[in-house]
C-alpha cells in the first residue's frame, strides 16, 4: 500500500562545506590533501541519492518540500543562548572547528539551520495531516549534537529540535525516536535522558562513536528511567542481526510506550561498505527495517512517521540504501536494483558466528526490557 510521503530536501544544505580533510583527518603533518573536499561527512552522498531518485521516477512520486530555517525560539528549546552565539560568529568568522570532529565554514550557522528547518517541516506537515509520513534530507546531520556542543559533523539536533516543536505546537506528550545510525545516538540521548515524555532508542556499533561507548547500562535518570535504550550490537552483526534486534528489542519498546509520533535518526552508516563502521548491511536491511517501523507507526500512532537523514559515507552505496528505504516508506516501488546486493549478502555471518549474534541479542532483549 502506499502512503503519501513528503521529501523535505533543500540544495543549500549540500553547501556546507568545511575545508580540507581526508575522511576524518585534518589536512597537515603526515595526511596529504586529497583531491577534492575530502570530509567524509560530504555533500556526495545525499546529493548521489537524490539524484538517483529523480532518475528512477521516486522524486516525482512523493511531495517535495522546502522549510524555513529554524528559529531562536525553535533553537533555544534545546540550545543555549551561548553556543548559538558562538557557533554563529565561528561561521561569520569563515569557520574553524567548533568541537570535536565538528569543522565548519563560511555560512555553516544558517545552513545547519535550515537543516534542522527541513525536520521541524516534516513534522509539522505530518503533524497537520496533509502527508501520512516524511523523509528528511537533512544536512549537516543532528544526532551527536548536545545543548551547548558540536560534535561528529554535527551541530543542531534536528531531531530534538524537531520533537520540542511538535510538543510546543502540536501538545504531543509521547513521541519515540529509533536512531540506527550505526554510531550511537549521544546528542538525543543526553537532550532527554531525565525525561519520560520521550523515548530514546538506539542501535549501534559497540564502541565506534562516541569511541569506546555502548550505552548497554544507560537506561536514564529520574523520570526517565527506563526510557533511554541503548542497543550495542558487534561489528560484522548483519542484515539477520538488525531485523532481530527490530523485532525483539526496537518494536516492543514502541509497542509498550505508545508514542503518538515516531521519528527515525536515519543514518546509511551500518551499511556493508561504510568507510567509518563495520556492519554488514544491504539495502535489504534498510528497507525491511523501514517496513516494520511504519507498520508500527501504523498500528500505534495513524501512522505518523518521520525520517530524518543522519550519518553514512559510502559515496558508491548510500544511493542504494536511502533509495530502497525511501520506496518502503513510501511505497512507491521503481525499477531500480541494488547492484551490490548479491555480493554483500555472500558476506553475512553463518553458522557458529550467526548464533553467536543471536544469542548477543537475546541476551541484549532479555535485560533491556
Ligand atoms: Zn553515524
Amino acid at each position: 500500500m502506499s502512503a503519501k510521503t513528503a521529501f523535505f530536501f533543500d540544495e543549500r544544505c549540500l553547501w556546507h562545506s568545511a575545508g580540507q580533510y581526508a575522511l576524518t583527518l585534518p589536512v597537515g603533518g603526515w595526511v596529504q590533501p586529497p583531491a577534492a573536499g575530502g570530509l567524509a561527512e560530504s555533500p556526495e552522498t545525499k546529493r548521489r541519492l537524490k539524484n538517483l531518485m529523480d532518475i528512477s521516477g521516486l522524486t516525482s512520486a512523493l511531495e517535495v518540500r522546502s522549510a524555513p530555517l529554524a528559529s531562536d525560539e525553535q533553537l533555544l528549546r534545546v540550545h543555549s543562548r551561548a553556543y548559538l552565539a558562538r557557533f554563529r560568529e565561528l561561521s561569520d568568522a569563515g569557520g574553524g572547528e567548533l568541537g570535536d570532529h565538528a569543522p565548519i565554514g563560511p555560512g555553516s550557522y544558517d545552513i545547519a539551520r535550515l537543516s534542522a528547518g527541513l525536520a521541524i517541516g516534516a513534522v509539522s506537515a505530518v503533524m497537520n495531516g496533509e502527508v501520512d509520513n516524511a523523509y528528511a534530507l537533512s544536512r549537516p546531520p543532528g544526532h551527536h549534537c548536545l545543548p551547548d556542543q558540536a560534535m561528529g559533523f554535527c551541530f543542531l539536533a534536528n531531531i530534538a529540535i524537531a520533537i520540542e516543536e511538535s510538543r510546543a505546537r502540536f501538545g504531543l506528550e509521547r513521541v519515540a525516536v529509533l536512531d540506527w545510525d550505526v554510531h550511537h545516538g549521544n546528542g538525543t540521548q543526553e537532550i532527554f535522558y531525565e525525561r519520560d515524555d520521550v523515548l530514546t532508542i538506539s542501535l549501534h556499533q559497540a564502541g565506534c562513536f562516541p569511541p569506546g561507548y555502548d550505552g548497554l547500562e544507560d537506561r536514564g535518570r529520574g523520570a526517565g528511567e527506563g526510557y533511554n535504550l541503548n542497543n550495542p550490537l558487534p561489528p560484522g552483526a548483519g542484515d539477520e542481526a538488525y531485523r532481530q534486534a527490530m523485532a525483539d528489542i526496537a518494536l516492543p519498546a514502541l509497542e509498550r510506550f505508545r508514542p503518538q509520533l515516531i521519528l527515525v535518526a536515519c543514518g546509511f552508516d551500518a551499511n556493508a561498505v561504510d568507510p567509518l563502521a563495520r556492519m554488514l548491511l544491504s539495502s535489504s536491511a534498510f528497507s525491511d527495517m523501514t517496513r516494520q517501523v511504519r507498520e508500527a507507526a501504523e498500528r500505534l500512532c495513524d501512522g505518523r512517521l518521520v525520517m530524518v537523514h543522519e550519518g553514512g559515507y559510502s559515496e558508491a552505496y548510500v544511493p542504494f540504501c536511502g533509495h530502497a528505504t525511501i520506496e518502503a516508506l513510501s511505497g512507491v516501488t521503481t525499477e531500480v536494483a541494488d547492484p551490490l546486493h548479491d555480493f554483500i549478502a555472500l558476506q553475512q555471518p553463518k553458522g557458529a558466528t550467526a548464533a553467536f549474534f543471536e544469542r548477543t541479542i537475546r541476551d541484549m532483549a532479555r535485560q533491556t526490557r
